[in-house]
């Protein structure tokens, strides 16, 4: 377990911003998660769970807690005999039906290219989501049209309320809309996520497909669906809409979209506000027509850009402190509340004191 004082938490969020963290543990093994908790608890400290920090903001104050990090390895496919590591196995047939099983710490994406590479949908459209695999059910992710919550089938945890580990099925985590058990309500940093389990199926992505893609395929004359083919419109189409963490600092999807029951959407329609409706009429506002409809898309302010190519993207371009944050963010929620009445709510987590 890798121990490290006093670190810039800038450098461990896509957003690049915040203090530091006074302890920030690297787990690496199932024995190194009590013993990081146990850490924390030894010296009264809070603790915060972090993937890849490309959905977490931190504050200008910091963390004075211990930042646990998830890195733990390994991706595996259920076989009678057991979990077999997919990067030793020699056959490249896993059968038309797949039962893959990650560690928390892989790369969310290598998990897509592995599914992909082998034929398997279900999260092909997820492809290029930036962070860790144990991170996924947290938000439920979610792009194009597929969230996890289609093939998640478990999730292996500590819970830190009992100190044991335990497994928690799909049915119990509460998942919807960029949402589950694990960001949302009483139990927000309860479990620390060391494995998830997926069922994955040869097959190809069905239609309709989600707007953006279809017009890709239009525009491209794209024919083949196939997981991988899918794979590379997706990247395609974000490479071009979404900064790249890698160079470019930003959360990603800053707000999440709107959700409204069938009145609402009626409402909105009325008003000439674009809904994506589901088959019993509710529907979906996209955040980033109404901070274009204010005419935010492509402004400066207080140090971010709101993206050229995607309003809901926040750029941070020259923001040094979570106070410059915060003046960009009340004045593109308050534009569009005055405009059109909706408060839009943000999508990435703040970094918080709790489990001291
Ligand atoms: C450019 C860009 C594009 C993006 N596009 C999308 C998109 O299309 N769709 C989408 O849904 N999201 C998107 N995101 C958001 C982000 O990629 C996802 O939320 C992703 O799951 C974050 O993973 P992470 O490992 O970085 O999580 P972190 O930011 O490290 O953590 C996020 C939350 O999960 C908790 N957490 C992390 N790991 C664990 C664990 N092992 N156990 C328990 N809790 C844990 C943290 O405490 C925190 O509350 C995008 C982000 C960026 C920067």
């Amino acid at each position: 377990m890798k121990l490290r004082e006093n670190v810039p938490i800038s450098t461990m969020t896509t957003m690049r911003l915040g203090g530091a963290a006074r302890f920030v543990l690297e787990v690496e093994t199932l024995e190194d998660i009590p013993a990081a908790y146990s850490f924390a608890s030894e010296r009264n400290l809070p603790v915060w769970i972090m993937g890849s920090g490309a959905n977490t903001i931190s504050r200008d104050e910091g963390f004075e807690g211990v930042v646990i990090l998830n890195k733990l390895k390994g991706l595996s496919v259920k076989t009678p005999n057991g979990l077999v590591d997919v990067r030793k196995i020699g056959s490249d047939d896993f059968g038309d039906e797949i039962i893959l099983h990650g560690m928390g710490g892989e790369i969310w994406d290598d998990v897509v290219e592995f599914a992909c590479k082998h034929d398997y949908t279900g999260i092909e459209a997820l492809s290029k989501i930036p962070g860790t695999l144990g991170a996924a059910p947290v938000q439920n992710i979610g792009a194009y049209g597929q969230d996890v919550a289609q093939v998640l089938e478990r999730v292996e945890a500590f819970d830190t309320a009992t100190q044991k580990f335990v497994t928690i099925e799909k049915a119990d985590m509460g998942l919807g809309y960029r949402r589950s058990r694990f960001n949302y309500g009483s139990e927000i940093g309860r479990y620390f996520i060391f494995s998830v389990t997926l069922r994955l199926k040869k097959g190809q992505l069905l239609q309709p497909f989600y707007n953006s893609l279809q017009r890709y395929i239009d525009e491209h004359g794209e024919t083949d669906f196939s997981p991988k083919n899918i794979r590379k419109m997706v990247s395609a189409i974000r490479s071009d809409k979404l900064p790249d963490p890698e160079e470019v600092a930003s959360a990603g999807s800053f707000f999440k979209n709107v959700y409204v029951d069938k009145a609402g959407a009626d409402e909105a329609e009325a008003k000439g506000i674009p809904v994506w409706r589901s088959k019993d009429g509710r529907g979906k506002i996209n955040s980033g027509w109404l901070i274009e409809a204010c005419d935010l898309k492509g402004k400066e302010l207080h140090g971010f850009r709101i993206s050229e190519k995607a309003a809901l993207v926040l750029i941070n371009e020259s923001a040094k402190s979570y106070e410059d944050l915060t003046r960009a963010r009340t004045e593109i929620t308050d534009a569009v509340f005055e405009k059109f009445g909706y408060h839009l709510e943000q999508e990435p987590v703040e970094i918080q004191e709790m489990n001291k």
